[in-house]
Parts: structure tokens; sequence; C-alpha cells
């Protein structure tokens, strides 16, 4: 009698137990709804309630839109974990990392300057950097590609701002700058810079380094992330943009992410980093094990590495597969998926690598990974039977 429940797009019935065999395991979007179990698990100590009356200012006390209670806590976390370095350096808030990634470019850019600043990355790449950069169509950067392609320029005088993803989306890797010079700005992504998908072998610290709750916690839906940033110019060209852009991140996302990682902070992030990083590694483990057994499909090698917050060293558990199809007839990677296992990746060419490739994401709900495992096994083990 209760209400009516939405089932996974595999089962369906009255209480979800039909399952539905011909179904497509879905292995594409990064939901982190991995884990969802766990905040299950510490469902009263991480609900939120907020009067009608609270928080109904634009800003806080302070005029800044940013709560220091927050920033504290955020703090504290990166300390903790040993992620971050954050002493004298300062914090801004974004709806998601997405946002701050363009007041990243937008801060590091030259404001009228006859040569725009080139924004590149290293293939593959999260697609989200050049659509962004694209799209603003600004007069102040162009986005300009692979980050190879500039290696050798003995153009200084022209802004580079290179994006380093550590570790990346797609391939888990624990990127570096690639690009050096007087003229070279980094902006690096660490969203996916925590216990749950890697080793920590220090703590970064690069001079715009952006952070998301959507990866930590899981709550993408929040649209909470931060920047962490040495100059304080670069940091007033950011609150300039956020301020421009949307006057500060919703006051009610930031009491969430204040409860959310209150829980967290309870036990030193002990729990949370636990259970997503078994989570992750089993995971690991087992698409490893399936593919393996495979001479037509083969996966990204990731070296264990010693991780100063767990104090040892830990098996990989990166968040995404990153699938190659190895045999010459399989251009197109991901229809062979499509058409022979009934499974939807990501097309290497979205991250502006070879169609070869195709990314698997690991971060999903238990069903999504059951479901794309078992179909894995279905087309290695015919695989095997037609040898
Ligand atoms: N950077 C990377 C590398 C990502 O993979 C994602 C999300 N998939 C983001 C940034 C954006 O995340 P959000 O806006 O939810 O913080």
């Amino acid at each position: 009698k209760g209400p009516v429940c939405e089932c996974n797009t595999c089962y369906g019935g009255p209480d979800c137990s039909q399952f539905f065999p011909d179904c497509s395991a879905n292995a594409n979007g990064g939901d982190p709804l991995f884990l969802e179990p766990f905040w299950m698990q510490h469902a009263a100590s991480s609900a939120l309630l907020v009067a009608g009356w609270h928080r109904m200012s634009y800003s806080y006390d302070d005029q800044s839109t940013i709560s220091k209670e927050l920033e504290r806590h955020i703090r504290k976390l990166h300390d903790i974990v040993g992620n971050a370095a954050t002493e004298g350096r300062y914090v801004v808030f974004g709806a998601g990392s997405t946002q701050l990634l363009s007041a990243a470019v937008y801060a590091l850019s030259p404001d009228n300057s006859s040569s725009p600043a080139r924004v590149v990355a290293s293939i593959p790449f999260y697609p989200v950097y050049e659509m962004q950069t694209d799209f603003f169509q600004s007069v102040d950067f162009h986005f300009q590609g692979d980050t190879s392609f500039w290696k050798n320029n003995s153009d200084t005088d022209t802004e580079i701002i290179e994006f380093v993803t550590s570790p990346n989306n797609p391939d888990g890797q624990l990127n570096t700058a690639v690009l050096h010079g007087p003229n070279v700005k980094e902006i690096y992504d660490h969203a996916y810079y925590w216990p749950h998908f890697t080793a920590i072998p220090a703590p970064a610290d690069g001079d715009v380094m952006i952070f998301t709750l959507s990866k930590l916690t899981g709550h993408a839906g929040s649209r909470f992330g931060w920047a962490i940033i040495k100059d304080k110019d670069i940091y007033q060209r950011m609150l300039t943009y956020l301020t421009l852009n949307t006057l500060g991140v919703s006051k009610d996302s930031q009491l969430r992410a204040l409860k959310l990682l209150k829980v967290v902070l309870a036990t030193g992030g002990r729990e949370i980093f636990e259970f997503g990083h078994e989570t992750m590694r089993k995971r690991w483990e087992k698409l490893n094990k399936v593919i393996s057994t495979s001479k037509r499909f083969s996966l990204q090698k990731i070296t264990p590495k010693y991780c100063t917050y767990f104090q040892q060293i830990r098996g990989a558990s990166p968040a995404y597969g990153w699938l190659k199809c190895e045999n010459q007839e399989d251009k197109h990677c991901y229809a062979v998926l499509q058409a022979d296992a009934n499974i939807t990746g990501r097309q290497g060419s979205i991250f502006f690598a070879e169609d070869r490739y195709v990314r698997l994401s690991l971060i999903r709900s238990q069903d999504d990974f059951d479901l794309l495992l078992d179909k894995l096994n279905g087309v290695v083990a015919g695989e095997e039977g037609a040898r």
C-alpha cells in the first residue's frame, strides 16, 4: 500500500522483484550511487530538518556567501585525509565543481588581451572542459585541444591553462602537469582524489585545486563543490565570477554538505572511506577477473601505491574501467558492447580518444554493477566457446 516503487530498469512488478533478463546494463553515467548503502546505514545522523524561517538571507552574518563553519569542516577533512594542502589558502564554493571549472578558467585568463589564453587537457580527458570553454565563447580564452600539441611551443607570450585531472576521468591515472613554463597555469581537478578511488601518496598542493561533494559523499544532486586557491588575486577573480553568476551557493546545499561532512568526520573518515574503498576495490577485482580471461577486451593497468591515509599499500579501486577492444575489426567498442553484450558504456571519442575504448562506470548502484558483470561474463564466456 506504500508509494508505487520506481524500479531499476531491469526489474518490474509490484515490488520490483521481477527480473527482465533482456534489459541493457547501464554503465554510462557517473552517478555515484555506490555510496547510497552507506547513507542508508546513517539515515538518522545524516538527516536534515530545516525550519521555514531558517537561512532566508542572501548572505551569512559576516556578509559572505560562504559558511565559515562549512569551510572549517572542509579544511579539517583535508587535514585528516592528507589529500590537499589548505594552510594559508583561500576557499570558494561552487554549484558542483562544474561551476568552479569555468570560474577557474575565467580567473586564470588575461583581461582584454590581444592573445586569448589557450585552454588544454591531456587525452583522454573529461569532455566538459572543452564543452564549457567553447560554449562561453570568450574573447579571453579558447579551447586548444591536447597538451601534447603544445609541449614544444616556443610562444611564451600566450597564457596556457592546463586542466590536470588526478585521478583522471576516464582512466583513473594520477596525472601530473605536462606543460611547464612561466606562461602555464594549471587547474587541478581532484574530483576523485579521495581514498575511495585512489591511494593518497601526498597532499596535493596545486595553485588552483577543485573538489566536489559529488564524488566524496555521493551527493551529486546537492551541486556542491569547492576550490582551494593559493593566490589572492585569482581567489578574488573567482569570487567575482561566482558572485555575478549565482551570487553564491544555495544555503540549503551548504547546510546539507555540513551535515554530511559531520557524519564523515565523526570517525575521522574511517567508516566512509573503508566502505567506499572496499566497494570499489571489490568491483575492480571482479571486473579484472572477467576481463583477464578475455582475448577480445583489456583494461587499463593501475599500480597499487602506498596510501598515507590508510598507512598501507592499497589495491586499485578506480571509478571507471577504461576498456579496450583488442580485435582489429572491433573499431567501435561501444557498438560491440551494445550489440554483443547489451551493455551501454560511454564512447572513447567523447573523451577525445579512439573509439576502440569505452568507459564503464563502476560507481553506480550495486544492481547496475552486478548486471554489468553478468553481461560481461556472458560475452567473455561466449568468446571462449568460440575459440
Ligand atoms: N570533474 C570530473 C573529472 C568529473 O568526472 C565530474 C563529474 N563526473 C565533475 C568534474 C563535475 O562534477 P560536479 O559538478 O558534480 O561536482
